[in-house]
């Protein structure tokens, strides 16, 4: 069983739509893949109406949130998708994203980058707008030759010259917003440092005793050290152990199923969830 438990799709700022990347992920190999667009749910009914069969959804959402400064990311697994407290929480967020990536052009003009917002709202077309979205337009003007060479201090980075703060929610009204929907809460590359400040092992303890499920290890962002670390963290505070891509089609290098999850931990997920259940590919459309 191949399980990859945190995929973005064009319902935010990955490059493959629902459609195209459960397909991707069935020619991957994967038996399990999670659509887990940020802040929103958007993508799922496309994901489901195309689902080919072998290959099981798992429906999910990643939901920004901060901690004393700190930017985190939590990913929720088969919540109910329309219970309303969630669900008005994610509106909140993903809505705040169109006003803060403007703010993000009006620095990046101050600067005297020529980008427009026009020009971002066409390439996020629809989906949970980001920097990743913002960091295109710059490498299509030539400002910098990859999306990832936008996330320095002089751009996009947590703090950089053009980044501007997006609402983002406490991780422990988070928790209890995902439970509150039957959903599994999982922290999503916790030792993630190249993004920025880290959350310390003491807020950790703090959300497994809230209710934290689990905590992403295998990353591409953390490195052997980091995976080590968080395994120990995990047993002393029983946490499950998650591991994934966070594929962003060719906005990321990153390939489906380049990290997975142990069948088990997926077992232990579904065992938890009240919210919904796992979808089995029908064939698709
Ligand atoms: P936002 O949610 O709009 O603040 O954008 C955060 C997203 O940007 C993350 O989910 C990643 O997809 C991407 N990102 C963050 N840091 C980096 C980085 N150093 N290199 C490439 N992409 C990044
Ligand atoms: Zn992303
Ligand atoms: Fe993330
Ligand atoms: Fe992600």
């Amino acid at each position: 069983m191949r399980i990859d438990l945190h995929c973005h799709s064009t319902a935010s700022d990955g490059t493959d739509t629902p459609a195209e990347l459960v397909r991707n992920a069935a020619a991957a190999g994967l038996d399990v893949v999670a659509l887990t667009d940020h802040d929103t749910t958007r993508g799922h009914a496309e994901a489901i109406a195309a689902l080919p069969a072998g290959l099981t959804l798992v429906t999910g959402a990643e939901l920004s949130c901060r901690i004393d400064g700190v930017s985190m990311h939590l990913l929720a697994y088969l919540f109910d998708p329309e219970e309303p407290a969630l669900l008005a929480e994610r509106e909140l967020v993903r809505d705040d994203r169109v006003p803060r990536a403007q703010g993000m052009v009006a620095k990046l003009n101050a600067l005297g980058v020529p980008v427009t917002w026009e020009q971002v709202e066409r390439i996020a077309a629809g989906g949970s707008v980001g920097r990743p979205h913002v960091a295109t337009a710059l490498v299509e003007l030539g400002v910098v030759p990859t999306v990832g060479d936008a996330f320095t201090k002089e751009w996009l980075a947590d703090g950089g010259r053009a980044h501007v703060k997006k609402h983002e929610t406490d991780p422990f009204e988070a928790i209890r917003l995902i439970k509150g929907a039957g959903g599994v809460a999982v922290f999503a590359h916790p030792a993630a440092a190249k993004r920025g400040r880290t959350v310390p092992e003491p807020a950790i303890a703090a959300m497994a005793a809230a209710g934290l499920d689990g905590i992403e290890v295998d990353h591409m962002d953390h490195d052997a050290d980091a995976r080590t670390r968080l395994r120990g963290l995990a047993k002393e505070l029983d946490l499950l152990v998650t591991g994934s891509s966070d594929y962003h089609g060719s906005r990321k290098t990153v390939s489906l199923g380049a990290y997975t999850t142990d069948p088990e931990v997926y077992g232990e997920i579904t065992r938890r969830a009240t919210g919904a259940f796992p979808v089995p590919g029908a064939g698709g459309v």
